[in-house]
């Protein structure tokens, strides 16, 4: 067997190997080998640091070796030597996984510097500064990176350096304060670690490529790919990228800038970016200094602009995707340093999304599968109010879009610990760092003082979705005192602001929001995944406005409408307590039948709202204790009341005193505590006080009669339709009379009814009963002839054993998920997901929260046995689903693949619905019968 190969240079790496070379690697091989202008380099394979991590993070046999050849490789090519005096070669050591994770990993630039070299080589570019400059930040960087020193000393040093001169910036020290610097970072380096700075290149290469290795499981990018569920199978291990160094900060005709061949903002077709003139790459990344916009640069270097249009579009011919690039101009010679596919918000996405297809450049498929169904939630984002007349206090750079109001945090420790207990918070900070990461996780926003619109703060946010504004110059910040002073208003830590990453304004206060719509872009690009989907899209609503809503973002129907949600409005709730609390048959009737004409006039709205298209409309589902307050609360109102009721009478009788023995919740039952001071004092106001308490004394025995142990496993759904069929006679009286009266008024209502929590036909058979009786009566008392289907939830077990059976009595199965997956696991929700479910998936026991993401070889398989059961007594049994899965991305695929006819999810998430749904359809296409039966196969139930 031949030996394995770990160093590819970039002339030779397979460029389609992202796995192998990690995503830089692959984009430098590809435009080495397309013939871009780009710095000679190799690669050290993700398959190296995998062997690293293999044999207790020793280098794999024969690395050194194989590193050693490409290094003289590289010195032939560009007639250098490293180490060398004279004629010096300088190179840089950067991560690159398969996937990228901006900042999360390390760079290390300018190896090859040492106090040798440094002073030849400042000599021979007659330039000091930049010898010694380019000297001090290899070791800081080295001896941060490879070292372990901290990032804070070399900063002390640097500040203190600049203080003694009296310097605003760091280009302004002097060669002297340069040279200081040096020693001083050696100095610090062995004072704190005991060892010396490596003075020999290869010594420098050998550790630098280590700590890249040992970057992959740094704290930072472990979070990252837990955060983003980024598994090994889709990116194990960091390639480590070693390239000749090119210099933007040799002087005024060198520069370094970071592009885009679309504004990654809105998705114009103009090069998007920012460039300074004499800098390293670091700085326009770091924001360190604020950098100039890309469309500058044709005044300020003429020569080099058509450099950049061209890369421009060879980029994206060979690509077929927006890229990402970085560049350097080496005393007006140009380099392209790297380019992977541009991170884009959703807007941008949209938009290149069309734009590439009309210019020939994608096609529909390409243009479909290119988005992630997830980013489009992006578009989903609420914007400032119109109307909201609020001014803003300041603005910078809208750098990710959505507005966002929460309490000022100033540390990103702050911001995780007060947005973990759900409280909205806006991080704010002068830059963001990679390490600032978990704090970006939990914050509503970030907002920066300082940098560009490429600067950390804004690509990570724009990644996450998260609104973000940059470079607000006007807001200073000090983050020690944790103020921030906005043209002299101070704004504390806590106080609540609003951004807008949409037009980089700041505002004081909680500003109103909007919610989004669609533009034109998004309408083609969805028009185009509903031609490629078979899968339908219904939306789950419950108001004529969330379904009006539900239409207006393409819902085909409505899959889920629960009925419970209308039985909770304030103006109905009296009357359910009144039938749950009845003590005759008379009573209860009574209160039924007072909710008829309410639940009418709802089912017509909704049927109204989605005329011609289908309604599932849910019969009563939730245990009727949700309907009444709970326990506790009973007992400190009785007890509250009971104090009240004792005070009366007192001599010391008066408002404030009475106040202090109310409890809050008793306010709204109670009379105003201006009248009820006057009342209390008489007979009245024992009157009033005791028939409270008798009320709730009732109310009270009830809830303990039909308090459960398990409710959500109690007397619910089609259980309490046939123990107390006269609620399911009214709730399909009202449904059918709705449809009745709809049909006389010419309006087409679709109407499925559809039964909850079933696990045995029986129960079924005994509900359809009911509906074929006051079907009966309906139609006799409206004349005409109604047509509606009949169908039931699938979310017990049960129900999935017995499908055949049950889908002889229903002609439409919907698969109620939530529920079918704490039955499957036997968990409960709310507990799982407060206990031990994070912790399950962190640990890797179960590989995401199934509650989110369909369990496939569980839930997945209950659901194929019902579907192929269902179909096998009834061929065109429609089925669906309604659970949360319905509007995940990858759940949605796997409906498809088990030839679910609709998916039904939150109106707003109807459109990531529609596009995954085609998504789903074209990757079927894609794939190969054999690719679908593999045991690999994701979709493919085991
Ligand atoms: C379900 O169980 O998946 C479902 C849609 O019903 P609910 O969420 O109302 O229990
Ligand atoms: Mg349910």
């Amino acid at each position: 067997m031949a030996p394995t190969k770990y160093v590819f240079p970039f002339e030779q790496g397979d460029a389609g190997d992202r796995q192998l070379l990690g995503g830089k690697g692959a984009g430098l091989a590809s435009m080495t080998q397309m013939g871009l202008p780009v710095p000679p380099g190799f690669t050290v394979t993700t398959h190296a640091c995998r062997q690293y991590y293999a044999t207790d993070q020793q280098f794999p046999e024969g690395l050194g070796a194989e590193v050693h050849a490409a290094m003289k490789q590289l010195e032939e090519k560009t007639d250098k030597v490293f180490g060398d005096p004279e004629k010096p070669l300088f190179v840089s050591v950067r991560s690159g996984a398969a996937m990228s994770m901006p900042g999360m990993m390390d760079t290390i630039l300018n190896l090859g510097l040492n106090d040798q070299v440094v002073e030849a080589f400042a000599q021979a570019t007659d330039n000091p500064r930049f010898a010694y400059d380019a000297y001090r930040r290899l070791i800081q960087g080295f001896g941060e990176i490879a070292m372990g020193a901290e990032e804070r000393r070399f900063a002390e040093i640097l500040e203190a350096a600049k203080q003694k001169q009296g310097a605003t910036y760091d280009y302004e020290l002097t060669i002297k304060s340069l040279k200081d610097v040096c020693d001083k970072y050696k100095q610090v380096i062995l004072d704190d670690l005991g060892v010396e700075f490596p003075q020999d290149p290869m010594k420098q290469l050998e550790m630098a490529i280590e700590a890249v290795f040992g970057s992959w499981m740094g704290k930072r990018a472990v979070d990252y790919r837990r955060e983003f569920k980024i598994t090994p199978e889709m990116c194990n291990g960091t390639a480590v990228n070693v390239q000749t160094m090119v210099f933007g900060n040799m002087g005024n005709d060198c520069a370094t800038g970071v592009a885009f061949t679309r504004d990654p903002g809105t998705g114009d077709n103009v090069l998007y970016g920012e460039y300074l003139t004499n800098a390293q790459g670091e700085d326009v990344v770091a924001g360190i200094r604020t950098p100039k916009p890309i469309a500058e640069l044709e005044r300020e270097m003429p020569e080099n602009w058509p450099d950049l249009q061209k890369v421009r579009h060879t980029l994206e011919e060979r690509y077929h995707e927006v890229q990402d690039f970085e560049f350097t101009i080496e005393r007006g010679k140009f380099y392209m340093l790297q380019t992977r596919n541009g991170k884009m918000n959703a807007t941008a996405f949209v938009r290149t999304s069309r734009d590439m297809v009309e210019e020939g450049v994608l096609s529909v498929e390409e243009a479909l599968l290119r988005i992630s169904p997830d980013h489009l939630e992006q578009l989903l984002h609420r914007r400032i109010d119109p109307s909201a007349d609020a001014e803003p206090i300041a603005s910078g750079l809208p750098a990710s879009p959505g507005a966002a109001s929460g309490a000022v945090v100033f540390e990103a420790d702050d911001a995780e610990a007060r947005g973990r207990t759900g409280e909205p918070v806006i991080l704010v900070r002068e830059e963001t760092k990679p390490e600032d990461i978990h704090g970006f996780f939990q914050a509503k926003g970030i907002l920066t003082s300082r940098g560009g619109k490429t600067s950390h703060a804004a690509v990570v946010a724009r990644g996450m979705g998260k609104p973000c504004v940059v470079g607000a110059e006007d807001i200073l910040i000090d983050d020690r005192e944790k103020v921030a002073v906005i043209k002299g208003q101070r704004i504390s830590e806590g106080e609540v602001i609003t951004i807008d990453g949409g037009s980089g304004a700041v505002y004081i206060g909680d500003v109103p929001t909007v919610e989004p719509e669609f533009g034109p872009e998004m309408k083609t690009l969805l028009g185009w995944a509903d031609e490629s989907r078979t899968l339908g899209v219904r939306a789950n609503a419950d108001t004529p406005e969330d379904a009006a809503k539900a239409r207006e973002m393409g819902a085909e129907g409505i899959g889920l409408c629960r009925t419970e949600r209308m039985f909770n409005a304030a103006d109905r709730l009296p009357i359910v307590r009144d039938m749950i609390l009845a003590r005759t048959e008379a009573e209860r009737r009574e209160a039924i039948e007072k909710l008829r004409p309410m639940q009418k006039a709802d089912f017509k709205g909704i049927f109204k709202a989605m005329e011609g298209l289908p309604v599932t409309i849910r019969l009563l589902d939730p245990p009727l204790h949700e309907f009444l307050p709970s326990l506790e609360s009973l007992l400190l109102e009785l007890g509250s009341l009971r104090r009240v009721r004792d005070h009366i009478g007192a001599s010391k009788t008066n408002r404030e005193s009475i106040a202090t023995l109310i409890e809050p919740s008793l306010k709204e039952s109670l009379p105003p505590l201006e009248q009820l001071g006057e009342q209390l004092s008489g007979a009245e106001g024992k009157l009033v006080i005791d028939a409270l308490i008798e009320e709730k004394e009732t109310i009270l025995q009830t809830v303990r009669d039909i308090t459960e142990v398990n409710p959500m496993l109690g007397h619910r759904g089609v259980r309490l339709g046939i123990t107390v069929p006269e609620l399911y006679s009214m709730q399909i009286g009202a449904i059918l009379e709705a449809v009745a009266e709809l049909t006389n008024e010419n309006v087409d209502a679709v109407c499925e009814i559809m039964v909850p929590q079933v696990t045995e036909p029986q129960e079924l058979a005994r509900v359809n009963e009911l509906v074929k009786q006051v079907r009966a009566s309906v139609e006799r008392e409206y004349g005409v002839q109604l047509d509606f289907k009949f169908g039931t939830m699938i979310e017990a077990v049960r129900a999935c054993i017995r499908a055949r059976p049950i889908a002889e009595i229903t002609e439409f199965f919907s698969f109620g998920t939530n529920d079918l997956t704490q039955a499957t696991f036997s968990f409960s929700r709310e507990d799982a997901e407060t206990k031990f479910l994070p912790q399950y998936v962190e640990m890797g026991v179960l590989p995401e929260n199934p509650f989110e993401a369909l369990d496939i070889h569980g839930v997945g398989r209950l659901m194929k046995l019902a579907v192929e059961s269902g179909r096998a007594v009834r061929p065109d049994l429609k089925v669906g689903i309604c659970g949360e899965h319905g509007g995940h991305p990858r759940s949605i695929e796997f409906c498809h693949t088990q030839g679910l006819d609709y998916v039904s999810c939150s109106p707003f998430r109807v459109p990531i619905a529609r596009l995954a749904a085609a998504q789903a359809k074209l990757r079927e296409e894609r794939r190969s019968r054999e690719e679908r039966e593999h045991p690999d196969y994701p979709f493919n139930v085991m």
